[in-house]
C-alpha cells in the first residue's frame, strides 16, 4: 500500500509585494516541492534546536526574548563568523556596556576590544555605533520596536537608513526580519544558496540577490521559516549538499533526500553551469 504523504496541507505561492522575480519564466520550487523539501529535512533532522526558540516566538506571540535593536545588533556581529562566536561577542558587548548609551559614548578601540571574539571588531564597532547615532538623532531614543508593525519592504527602507545596511547586506536584513521581527521572510545565506542551486530551485546563473528574489517570490509564506531553519541545519551537516555543488557525490548521498530526488528541476540540470 503507497504511503501517505505526511502532510496535505494545501500551500500557495504568496508573493511578497514589492521587489520583482528576476526570473518569472523560471517555475521551480511549485509550492508541492517546497512542502515535500520541508517534510523530508523535518523527517531526518527534526526541528533543528539552534532554531527552536526563534520558531517558538514565532508560533507563541505573546513570548518575546530579544529586542528588534539586540536582534539587529547580533546579526551585525555574525557577519562571516560563527554562530557561537557572534553570540559570545554580543554577550561581551552587553556585559562591558549595559546600557546603548555607553556604546555609543565608549572609546572605539575599548568598543572593538569588546567584540573581538566575533572578527572584523573595527567594522562591525563603527557600524553599532552607527545605528545608536541614527536612532538617537532620528527617533530620540534606541528602540526599533516599531519596525515589528511595518511591512517587509517598510522594514527595508527603514533599516536601509543605516550606514552599513542596505541592498548589499540584504541577508542581514532578511534575517533580522525572520528571526527577530517573525516575518515571512527567507534570507539567503551560503548553506540556502547551494543547496538551492543543487536542487534546482534557482538558475544556475543565479547570484545571492537574484536566488534571494526570485525565491521570496516562490515559497509559500507559511512554509519559508520552517525551509530556511531546515536548508541551514542541512547545509553544515550533508556532506553530498555540499560536494552536489562539484557534481562529485560520494556514498553518504544515500542518506540525503535532496540528492537525485525528484525536488530537481530537471530541465535545468541540462544548462551549463557557470564557473
Ligand atoms: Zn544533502
Amino acid at each position: 500500500m503507497p504511503r501517505k504523504p505526511k502532510s496535505k496541507t494545501k500551500t500557495q505561492a504568496i508573493a511578497p509585494s514589492g521587489s520583482k522575480d528576476p526570473y518569472p519564466q523560471f517555475d521551480a520550487p511549485t509550492p508541492d516541492q517546497c512542502l515535500s523539501v520541508r517534510d523530508s529535512l523535518l523527517s531526518l533532522h527534526g526541528f533543528p534546536k539552534e532554531f527552536a526558540e526563534f520558531r517558538r516566538i514565532r508560533h507563541e506571540p505573546g513570548l518575546q526574548s530579544e529586542s528588534v535593536l539586540d536582534g539587529l545588533v547580533i546579526t551585525l556581529l555574525s557577519q562571516n563568523t560563527t554562530d557561537s562566536s557572534s553570540r559570545k561577542a554580543f554577550e561581551r558587548l552587553k556585559s562591558a556596556f549595559p546600557t546603548w548609551n555607553q556604546v555609543l559614548d565608549a572609546e572605539s578601540d575599548v568598543l572593538e576590544d569588546a567584540i573581538r571574539c566575533g572578527g572584523l571588531a573595527r567594522t562591525k564597532a563603527g557600524r553599532i555605533k552607527s545605528i545608536l547615532k541614527t536612532l538617537k538623532e532620528k527617533k530620540g531614543d534606541f528602540c526599533l520596536e516599531y519596525l515589528r508593525g511595518l511591512s517587509i519592504e517598510v522594514v527595508k527602507t527603514e533599516l536601509s537608513q543605516f550606514k552599513g545596511i542596505g541592498p548589499k547586506t540584504f541577508l542581514q536584513v532578511a534575517c533580522v526580519l525572520m528571526f527577530y521581527l517573525q516575518k515571512n521572510d527567507f534570507p539567503v545565506d551560503t548553506h540556502v544558496f547551494q543547496i538551492t542551486k543543487g536542487i534546482g530551485w534557482i538558475p544556475t546563473t543565479a547570484s545571492r540577490e537574484t536566488a534571494y528574489l526570485h525565491l521570496n517570490k516562490r515559497i509559500p509564506n507559511e512554509l519559508k521559516f520552517d525551509l530556511n531553519c531546515l536548508f541551514v541545519t542541512h547545509g553544515k551537516l550533508c556532506r553530498s549538499c555540499k560536494q552536489q555543488d562539484n557534481k562529485t557525490i560520494d556514498n553518504s548521498s544515500a542518506l540525503c533526500p535532496l540528492v537525485n530526488s525528484t525536488y530537481v528541476n530537471r530541465q535545468e540540470m541540462h544548462v551549463t553551469k557557470d564557473s
